[in-house]
Formats: C-alpha cells, sequence, structure tokens
C-alpha cells in the first residue's frame, strides 16, 4: 500500500527538517525521511550540521578557547592556574552529549508537529513516488506526495592519492572525535573546515600545519580582513603554507607523509593524523532514480530556478545539494521559504544578504560584498572602519584584536558590505545584515544609538567613519 503526504522532505538537516516543520505549521500532512544514524546507533535527524558539522565543531571550539584562555590569558586578569590539563574522552562527550540533545530535540519536533518520521534511505521515482528504504533492514514502503523537497546535503571531497581511513587520515567526521591531542596535525585546505578544526587541535596542543594550494589566504573574505587574520593565527601556532599542492599521503607506521609540491619542488612532511578539508560537494548518491526526472547540473548540484523548483513538477530542492553557499541557515532559509510556496504563499531568498562566520578566536564575519569583489565589477564605493584596540569594551574584556570595515556605496551611501574580525563577530553581523536588508545607508547605523560599552560601538564608529567623522579615532 502506497501512504500518500502533501509534502516528501527527503534528508533531514537543517534545510529539510526545517522545511518540514513549516509544512507541517500550514497545516500540510507532511513526512520526512532521514538515514543519519547517531554514534549510538540511534537514528539522529538533523544532518551534517547537527552531527557532524555546526554544532559538534562549535562544542570544540568552545572546550578548546577555553583551555587556550586559561593558558594564555588569564594571567593578565590576576587569575593563576598550575598543571591545566584536557581530558580529550571528557570533552568527545561533551559534544556528544550536546548533539544527542539536538538530535533528539529534532525528533520531538516532528512528533509535536506531527510529522512522519522514516529513518531510512529515500529514492524519488517518477510521478512523485518515494520508495523508502529503512535502516533497520525492514521492508521498503512506499509513498507518494504532491510536492516532494530533496534536501540530502553535502559530503566532503576526497583528493587523490590520499584516502581517508577515518583514523589516521580524517575528513571533519573524524577531526570531530580524536582520543587525544596528536603531537602533529596536517590540514589540507586552509578553508573554513581546516581553520576551525585546525584551531580546535591546535589550542589543545597540536602543533597543526595548513597546507593550502592557493597562493591568497581565506581569498573570499575581504583582503584587510584575511591579511589581518593570518597574522593573527600565525602568532597562536597554525603554520599556514600557501601554494602549496599535495600530491599524495602514505600512513606507515602510524604517521602519515603527506608528498607536496611547492614552488621549490617536491618535499614530504610527516604528521600523527592528517585532516583533509578542501570543500564539500552535493550528496544525491541513491536519492534518484532514472526515470524521476530531476537533473543535475555539471558541477553535481540538483538543478533549480531561482525559487528552488528542480526540472520535475512538484519537485523542489533545497540546501547543501544546490546552488549557493553551503550554510547551514541557507539550507533552513530555503526550506522555509519552499514550504511556504508550496502553500500557496508568497517567499524570496535574498541571496545578497547571507551571513557568513568563521568560528576562529577572534571570529571572521561578513555580509555582502568584499571590497576586491566591488573593485573588480568597477562600483565606486566609500570605506570606512574602526579597530576594536579602540573600543572599551573590547579592550576591558581582552579582546583588543581586529577591526570592523565597512563599504557603502560612493552615490547613494547604501552599504554593500561588513566584514569584522574580532570577538562576537557572529552576533555582530546580524545588525549589518538586518541594516542591508533594508536598503540601509551607513548614515543609517551612524545615526543609531549603540549601547554603551558596546562590542557594537565598533560598528557604530565605522559607519561614522564612512563620512569621516569617527569619534574614537582619526579620520
Ligand atoms: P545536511 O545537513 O547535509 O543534511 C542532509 C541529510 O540528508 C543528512 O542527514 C543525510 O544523511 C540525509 N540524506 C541524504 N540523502 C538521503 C536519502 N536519499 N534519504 C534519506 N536521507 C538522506 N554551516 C553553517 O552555517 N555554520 C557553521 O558553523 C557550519 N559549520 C560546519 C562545520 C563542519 C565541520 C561542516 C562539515 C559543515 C559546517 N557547516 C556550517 C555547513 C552545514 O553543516 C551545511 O551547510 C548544512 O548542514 C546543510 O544542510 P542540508 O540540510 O542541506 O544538508
Ligand atoms: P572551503 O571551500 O572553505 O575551503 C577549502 C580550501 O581548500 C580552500 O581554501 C581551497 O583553496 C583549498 N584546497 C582545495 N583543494 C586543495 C588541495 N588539493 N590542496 C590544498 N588545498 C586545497 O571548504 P571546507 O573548509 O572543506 O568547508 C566546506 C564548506 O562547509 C564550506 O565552504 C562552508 O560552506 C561549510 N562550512 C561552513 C562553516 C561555517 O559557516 N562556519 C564551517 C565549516 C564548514
Amino acid at each position: 500500500m502506497t501512504e500518500k503526504f502533501d509534502v516528501i522532505v527527503i534528508g533531514g538537516g537543517p534545510g529539510g527538517y526545517v522545511a518540514a516543520i513549516r509544512a507541517a505549521q500550514l497545516g500540510l500532512n507532511t513526512a520526512c525521511i532521514d538515514k543519519f544514524t547517531g554514534k549510538d546507533g540511534k537514528p539522529a535527524p538533523g544532518g551534517t550540521c547537527l552531527n557532524v558539522g555546526c554544532i559538534p565543531s562549535k562544542a570544540l571550539l568552545d572546550s578548546s578557547k577555553h583551555f587556550y584562555h586559561l593558558q594564555h590569558d588569564y594571567a593578565a586578569h590576576g587569575i593563576s592556574v598550575s598543571d591545566a590539563a584536557i581530558d580529550v574522552p571528557a570533552m568527545i562527550a561533551r559534544k556528544d552529549g550536546i548533539v544527542k540533545k539536538l538530535t533528539g530535540g529534532v525528533t520531538q519536533l516532528f512528533k509535536g508537529n506531527k510529522i512522519a518520521y522514516y529513518h531510512g534511505t529515500g529514492k524519488l521515482h517518477a510521478g512523485r513516488q518515494v520508495e523508502v528504504s529503512p535502516v533497520d533492514g525492514s521492508g521498503t514502503v512506499s509513498l507518494e506526495a504532491d510536492n516532494v523537497i530533496l534536501a540530502s546535503g553535502s559530503v566532503s571531497i576526497e583528493i587523490p592519492h590520499v584516502a581517508i581511513d577515518g583514523k589516521y587520515i580524517v575528513d571533519n567526521v573524524g577531526a570531530l572525535d580524536f582520543d587525544a591531542v596528536p603531537e602533529t596535525l596536517g590540514v589540507i585546505g586552509a578553508g573554513v573546515i581546516g581553520l576551525e578544526l585546525g584551531s580546535v587541535w591546535n589550542r589543545l596542543g597540536a602543533k597543526v600545519t595548513l597546507l593550502e594550494a592557493l597562493p591568497d589566504f581565506l581569498a573570499v573574505a575581504d583582503k584587510d580582513i584575511s591579511k589581518q587574520a593570518a597574522r593573527v593565527f600565525k602568532k597562536q601556532g597554525l603554520d599556514i603554507r600557501l601554494n602549496t599542492l599535495v600530491k599524495g599521503a602514505e600512513i606507515k607506521d602510524g604517521k602519515v607523509t603527506v608528498t607536496l609540491g611547492d614552488k621549490n619542488g617536491e618535499s614530504q612532511l610527516t604528521f600523527d593524523r592528517l585532516l583533509v578539508s578542501v570543500g564539500r560537494k552535493p550528496y544525491t548518491e541513491g536519492l534518484l532514480a532514472d526515470d524521476c526526472g530531476v537533473q543535475l547540473t555539471e558541477r553535481g548540484r540538483i538543478q533549480v530556478d531561482e525559487q528552488s523548483r528542480t526540472t520535475a513538477a512538484g519537485v523542489w530542492s533545497i540546501g547543501d545539494c544546490v546552488r549557493g553557499p553551503m550554510l547551514a541557515h541557507k539550507a533552513s532559509e530555503e526550506g522555509i521559504a519552499v514550504a511556504e510556496l508550496i502553500a500557496g504563499k508568497p517567499a524570496h531568498i535574498n541571496f545578497d544578504t547571507v551571513p557568513w562566520v568563521v568560528y576562529t578566536d577572534p571570529e571572521i564575519a561578513w555580509v555582502g560584498k568584499t571590497e576586491q569583489e566591488l573593485k573588480a565589477v568597477g562600483t565606486e564605493f566609500n570605506t570606512g572602519s574602526f579597530p576594536f584596540a579602540a573600543n572599551g569594551r573590547a579592550l576591558a574584556g581582552g579582546q583588543g584584536t581586529g577591526l570592523v570595515k565597512m563599504l557603502a556605496d560612493a552615490h547613494s551611501d547604501e552599504i554593500l558590505g561588513v566584514h569584522i574580525f574580532g570577538a562576537n563577530a557572529s552576533e555582530l553581523i546580524s545588525e549589518c545584515v538586518v541594516a542591508m536588508e533594508f536598503q540601509g545607508s551607513s548614515e543609517d547605523l551612524a545615526r543609531i544609538i549603540h549601547a554603551h560599552p558596546t562590542l557594537s560601538e565598533a560598528i557604530h564608529e565605522a559607519a561614522l567613519h564612512v563620512d569621516k567623522r569617527a569619534i574614537h579615532r582619526g579620520n
């Protein structure tokens, strides 16, 4: 027998589970199929984000940050601690507990919203027929819906001659679960994951070397930010090697030897562990039957229009498996928009105001265009900036590193981009997203009262500085 739904969501990550909840809120009879199984062998909806991505990485970033500050910064406050030690299994168990709580929370939300949750693999056939193969091996289940949302996410990219074994050579999954601090950790790719997970183990005492193919560090960020960040991260102990191409890696006697090619020719480095973090690719394995009518792009993403419709009628797709940045909040907003479109409501996503955050310490966050992007297309702009070293709250908290940089249209003063390197940048960026969403100007932010003393005053001062009237810096 085929069970019929209004909406079936395949994939229960931040794209899929949020889409399912919104669809159910709108009165649609909804099912969500997700195959993720937690470390305890139990169903664990929440996708990459909750299980092996955003949340566990932030849990370890937080633990390791405490340990680092204890050793490097507390003395300045007059606090002395001797024999500080890290219990890695306890830190990992704390992380696992947080993951369990949140994935359990998704299961509860499914129940509360009367969403039928299937722990299995979903395959889309023609006519929006969906076949579910349960993870527990019980017989397949046939479902059918007026609308299907594909939210199958992404997986790590592997590189030739560097085989991930999960112990010595790992991707994000393994690097979130080391049982001890490696003495040396090599990281291929100095992108977001390399910097975040590299920072975790560096703070706990590993000697971390980042091997980056590109000549520029964090090329997606604004140059003023990435330059300052590189200096700070190097001081923290991260050995960042640019222009470095990895040709292969070999595990021998419990060590990993990496063969590199750089401007000096071929060389080798040996590490205790190696993390491969060279990007992620859309995951659609086993998702699409030949007759389902959904087409993929040349790069393997599910092809969608600007409203997330695929090439098959009534089939939508969201999140990491479609175009756009691979970010949890982007996936969730797409999920909400698609559910609302299905329910006949208007919905729109503004891809120009998706914030980016790198959870290093200090954090990096931005929204909108970088200076190099504006220059490349010949947009005339004014720049304002403000260093946290001149912000009272930052100094009081020992957080005087970094800056806020604001870019505004030279003619209309509309804010085109804001770039922050500093403590709590992840939270501070929201004000700038709101301003940009409302097509605000730097003058708007300059005239808004910001509480004193707060880090947000640096945004206020950067906005004032666009017009060269900052108070606490030279103009
Ligand atoms: P996913 O979260 O990948 O979920 C897809 C789900 O679908 C998975 O559970 C998968 O098992 C399931 N699935 C796939 N195919 C099928 C099928 N056929 N049947 C049933 N189930 C299926 N983003 C941020 O915004 N902030 C961060 O701080 C952040 N940190 C990250 C840290 C790491 C280490 C990693 C790896 C990623 C991080 N990301 C972060 C990215 C973020 O995790 C992704 O952008 C987000 O999870 C994408 O959501 P999604 O719903 O599209 O896919
Ligand atoms: P990334 O794209 O951020 O960085 C990959 C880096 O690897 C790039 O700098 C690239 O130049 C480099 N690279 C590629 N091939 C290489 C090679 N052969 N040798 C050496 N360097 C090479 O990818 P990632 O760090 O794997 O993260 C994947 C995605 O996950 C991110 O793009 C982001 O969408 C998401 N993510 C987001 C967050 C966050 O929002 N805080 C955190 C982690 C992951």
